[in-house]
């Protein structure tokens, strides 16, 4: 169930903003400094999930809150409350000129009027705030993607390997690392051009990511060469997820200037050994596609790490 306000739209225009803010006072206890508390802490971070957290605690100093949803979708953000209780209110946050996202909050309890007042309140002292964390995001999430095919790009592979290999490193997880390239790219440039090649690259992008858990992070490395790290998967895993992506890419034809390209793919995959370097596993894929090239490409190879010297008899 959810009840409260279905859907408020709250336009902040510079005027309405001062208005709401200066509102907050009187509601107030005297000497009870939340709105400019609340205006410091969050102008002091640009990361949206910690602005969302400050938020709701200076909130829930004024009225009870149990959850919170917050969704975005350029930047994408999607966060939520393990709990919301039953009661909901949505608003939809809006600056004249972006587009703020949706805040929803929710507790076991109907919102009355006024409080439900006292949010739109302290929601006029978070958006700004919020529009520059979220610029901020859209700005790191450019530099972090490929510009052809909306996957990460290379700079983000750096970032997110050594990310996952630390993680693995901590809860003794398993951690994959598979390598694609594309089989004789170079003639689909020759024979349609670049032009085509580049939408070629595009279908298959996205023939990878849509094989890929949500999980999963799939990456351009350049050229015809991908990437997927798979966080939590051990080697048959693996194995499984990277010949469903081969299969993905060969099994139905591409069509390019109304003909049927079956395009082809060379898979390499490593899995972490525990204490090896990012260089280590990545030059382990590597090997491993190398070897699925040289034994006729369209198809998967797996390069298995050396024994650790501890490890030998
Ligand atoms: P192999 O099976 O050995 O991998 O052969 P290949 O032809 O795929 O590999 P090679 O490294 O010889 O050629 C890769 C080609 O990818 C050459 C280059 O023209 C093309 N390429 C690299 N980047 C892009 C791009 O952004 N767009 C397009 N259309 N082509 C690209
Ligand atoms: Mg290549
Ligand atoms: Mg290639």
């Amino acid at each position: 169930m959810s009840t409260g306000t279905p859907n408020n739209t709250l336009d902040f225009s510079h005027a309405k903003l001062v208005a709401r803010i200066s509102e907050i006072s009187p509601l107030l206890v005297p000497g009870n400094d939340i709105p400019s508390r609340l205006t410091q802490k969050l102008q002091m971070t640009l990361d949206i999930a910690e602005q969302i957290r400050i938020f709701v605690e200076a909130l829930s100093e004024l009225i009870e809150v149990e959850g919170v949803r917050y969704l975005n979708e350029l930047p994408q953000v999607h966060l939520q409350s393990e709990r919301m209780g039953v009661h909901r209110c949505h608003y939809t946050l809006n600056l004249p000129d972006a587009e703020l996202g949706e805040i929803s909050f929710g507790r076991n309890r109907r919102f009355l009027e006024p409080e439900l007042k006292v949010i739109e309140q302290m929601l006029a002292i978070l958006v700004y705030p919020l529009r520059n964390a979220l610029l901020y995001k859209q700005a790191l999430d450019t530099a972090l993607t490929d510009s052809l095919t909306a996957l990460h790009n290379k700079r983000a592979f750096d970032q997110y390997i050594c990310r996952e290999i630390e993680l693995a490193q901590r809860h003794a997880s398993s951690l994959s690392l598979v390598l694609i390239d594309l089989d004789h790219f170079k003639r689909i440039n020759d024979q349609f051009g670049h032009l085509n090649g580049d939408k070629v690259l595009t279908e298959v992008a996205s023939r990878i990511r849509k094989t890929c858990r949500h999980s999963d992070l799939c990456f351009r490395l350049g050229g015809e060469e991908f990437a997927v790290i798979l966080s939590q998967t051990d080697r048959d895993g693996a194995w499984i997820i990277a010949e469903r992506i081969r299969q993905a890419i060969c099994s139905n034809p591409i069509q390019i200037d109304g003909q049927e390209i079956t395009m082809t793919a060379s898979l390499g995959i490593a899995n972490y050994s525990a204490g090896e370097s990012r260089d280590d596993l990545v030059r382990r894929a590597d090997v491993a596609l190398y070897n699925a090239k040289r034994e006729g490409r369209n198809r998967c190879c797996y390069e298995a790490a050396c024994p650790q010297p501890s490890l030998l008899c």
